[in-house]
């Protein structure tokens, strides 16, 4: 069930590496470089013969690994010890790269990816930089060790899209006061008011993992989503990767309420010229969701403070936004958190339109 795959150089048998730069992949040991088609070439071949995982990929299995933990380091023969939820990662002793490709096949083959395009060195320097004028940071947060610690992730989201057909009524009101002579007036016109209109909803997502921080997780949007690609185990060499444990019936509960609330604004939206607007009421004759399985770069770094506090911080690993639970202040904390929201609504508002 759970193999381990392990991308070799047609050329010296080294372990090839994605590199986030290039988008392609590097030989560390005889500097070849070889790109995406290539590597898809090797999986379309893999799928031929009838296997599920790519052809210069070498497959094991063992008693351990039906515990699901512990597995063998395929280039130097090591323990590689992992989470259950674990789906790339490397090994501790000889550094290459270990996937576990049987953690992420079957229902839970990923849909989409967006590779990393930030190399960890430019993600330090930006860490660094980010964080360089503020006070609060306490001096030790980026020491080399500490920046040693920084970790490339690809975690595991739902991303949604919604596509809404619907009718809202409400009554808009229009007032109007004037002065003639002793008298003041006020009119007050009541009108029907009708929008109605498809409503498509795009890019929404909803962290996959259970034991992920999900204010971090989420909180490094948005991604391009122009840069989205088709899931290839390729991309996973070098980084670590998760798979999800929160399943799509769960998170389309949330989103269909939050796609509701979305629709039924863009519809609200759309009344204007009114002073105010009453008995608003809305009907959908269509409420299609739809999600994709998708993993997403994230650059992530723990931070042990003082006592058992330890804090977090994330860099989205394609556009190099940043986002911390830096060692701060509550008020600062809240503030950020709700400018952050804000941002965020704002761009899923944008992504709504009417017919
Ligand atoms: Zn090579
Ligand atoms: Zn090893």
């Amino acid at each position: 069930m759970a193999e381990i795959v392990s991308i070799k150089c047609p050329n010296c048998d080294g372990e090839l590496k994605f590199d986030p730069k290039s988008q392609g992949y590097t030989c560390e040991w005889c500097g070849s470089f070889f790109d995406q088609s290539f590597f898809d070439q090797m999986e379309g071949a893999a799928a031929a013969a009838g296997g599920d995982a790519p052809p210069a990929a070498s497959a094991q299995s063992s008693a351990e690994e039906e515990a699901g933990r512990i597995f063998t380091c395929p280039s130097c023969g090591a323990e590689v010890v992992t989470d259950a939820t674990t789906a790339a990662t490397f090994c501790y002793y000889c550094h290459n790269p270990v996937v576990l490709s049987g953690r992420l096949s079957g229902n839970l083959l990923p849909d989409f990816i967006i590779p990393f395009k930030i190399p960890k060195e430019e993600a330090s320097d930006k860490l660094i930089k980010s964080t360089n004028k503020k006070w609060f940071v306490p001096k030790n947060f980026f020491d080399s060790k500490q920046i040693e610690n920084l970790t490339g992730v690809y975690f595991p989201y739902w991303k949604g899209e919604g596509h809404y057909v619907g009718l809202a009524t409400a009554e808009g009101n229009r007032v109007r006061s004037w002065t003639t002579g002793d008298y003041q007036y006020t009119e007050t016109k009541t009108f029907r008011v009708e929008r109605g209109g498809t409503i498509d909803l795009k890019n929404w997502l909803a962290i996959a993992l259970s034991k992920t921080n999900q204010v971090l997780a989420e909180g490094v949007q948005p991604y391009d989503f122009k840069e989205l690609k088709p899931f290839s185990y390729g991309y996973l060499t070098g980084f670590q990767a998760e798979r999800r444990d929160i399943e799509k019936k769960v998170i389309e509960e949330r989103a269909g309420k939050e796609f509701r609330t979305c629709a039924d604004s863009t519809l609200r939206s759309k009344m204007s010229g009114y002073t105010t607007i009453t008995k608003f009421n809305s009907n959908y004759t269509k409420e299609d969701i739809d999600m994709k399985y998708t993993l997403l770069p994230v650059w992530t770094m723990t931070y042990q403070g003082k006592g058992d506090k330890v804090y977090f911080y994330s860099m989205n690993g394609q556009t190099g936004s940043v986002i911390g639970d830096f060692p701060i202040s509550m008020p600062k904390l809240l503030l950020f958190a709700s400018i952050l929201s804000g941002i965020v609504l704002a761009l899923f508002l944008l992504g709504g339109w009417l017919l």
